[in-house]
């Protein structure tokens, strides 16, 4: 049972168009996902999801079990059915949560001790448990539990990192295996192996040829876009790009600026998730084809056209920037809801339009497209 097929190569570089094969449903990647971190697109109704095309989201084991904790998503038909959400899910690991937000956190090799950020009570993840918890969750797409070390971090600190990671990938991967072997092809999850060595280009192909050699479903990118330079992280991930096989799925975690996901699409990376679309959203800075906008700047107070002439959003397709403006700066709610949506929807298109480049030929004379107007000033 094949999970990933390629459709189309770009002739020139590394871009593809694919589908991601789920328990519950096609994935055409490239594809960005919404982030759904405590159960819920922030300020989006599942309705607006669907609307908007979304055919992935992204959740996370950390923030689930900790609240509303997995005896409520058991009782609930698991994520799925507690958010009233159909389609695939795919969740992190937890492991850049415990190390981001918890308090006394403490690794051993065993897994990780850590208090939660919520009310400071004692919890103890394992790779083992982790891959329980997905399971108890119902996602789509699970992803083994890692170590994340500060950026910059020194060479002796990534390669601890790196070798707990890749251990605990080995332990994830075997209790996945044994739990999963008595299910159809079709209706088991995925396993996707999170790959770290900070910006040490060698540890990242050393880690990239490990994950390979583990047979995982797919790939994600751990610990870039963490405050390096770009520069830094292209290298970074190109040394990952060139160490992993050609016929599985590359998942770059936390990465979604549009000129960021045409760049990493251009060296073969399939999918997206970030936070930064809907939370710029909530703070009046919506994403268009011609580049950033601000809705509070005093030139679109009395602008009565679109947020971005070129989306098919409920937002643009009803409302003016005037109007956002307004609602901006009276702190009315709807105007999250309104920038978040198109926010969304402007980076699905994207993913949309590099697709038809990738089957058309032409993902070099898009991205150039893209970019050129992208850069220009709203
Ligand atoms: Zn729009």
């Amino acid at each position: 049972m094949e999970h990933f097929k390629v459709l189309h190569k770009d002739t020139e570089t590394a871009a593809r168009a694919a589908v991601v094969k789920t328990n519950r449903g096609l994935v055409h990647t490239p594809v960005f996902m919404p982030v759904a971190t405590q159960g819920t697109v922030k300020a989006v109704s599942q309705r607006d999801i669907q609307e908007i095309g979304a055919e992935c989201l992204l959740s996370n084991t950390y923030h689930l079990y900790l609240r509303p904790g997995l005896p409520t998503l058991e009782k609930c038909g698991g994520l799925n059915g507690f958010m009233n959400h159909p389609g695939p899910v795919l969740t992190d690991s937890g492991g850049f949560q415990v190390y981001s937000l918890s308090r006394l956190r403490k690794i051993t090799d065993n897994g990780v001790h850590f208090a939660s950020h919520i009310d400071g009570s004692p919890h103890f993840f394992t790779p083992e448990k982790v891959i329980d918890y997905q399971a108890s969750i119902g996602s789509s797409i699970w992803t083994c539990l890692d170590v994340c070390v500060k950026n910059p971090a020194s060479r002796e600190d990534a390669v601890d990192a790196l070798k707990k990671t890749q251990r605990w990938a080995e332990r994830a991967k075997a209790h996945f295996t044994e739990k999963t072997r008595h299910m159809d092809p079709l209706k088991r999850p995925l396993l996707f192996g999170i790959i770290q060595g900070s910006m040490y280009p060698d540890l990242r192909a050393e880690a990239a040829r490990h994950m390979a050699e583990l047979d995982m479903d797919g790939f994600a990118v751990g610990g870039l876009s963490v405050g390096e330079s770009k520069a830094q992280m292209m290298e970074s991930l190109a040394a990952v790009m060139e160490n992993l096989p050609k016929n599985k799925p590359v998942y770059f975690m936390g990465l979604g600026t549009p000129d960021d996901i045409w760049n990493s699409v251009e060296l073969g990376v399939d999918m997206f998730d970030c936070v930064l679309p809907t939370r710029n959203a909530r703070n009046g800075q919506a994403l268009t084809s011609g580049g950033k906008l601000y809705v509070k700047n005093a030139q679109f107070k009395n602008d009565d056209s679109p947020l971005d002439p070129e989306c098919d959003c409920i937002c643009c397709r009803n409302y003016s920037r005037a109007y956002l403006s307004h609602l901006y700066k009276a702190k009315e709610l709807l105007v999250s809801q309104l920038i978040s949506i198109h926010n969304l929807r402007f980076l699905i298109n994207q993913t949309k339009i590099m697709r038809l480049a990738v089957a058309g030929g032409t993902f070099k004379q898009a991205k150039k497209a893209f970019m050129d107007a992208y850069q220009k000033e709203v």
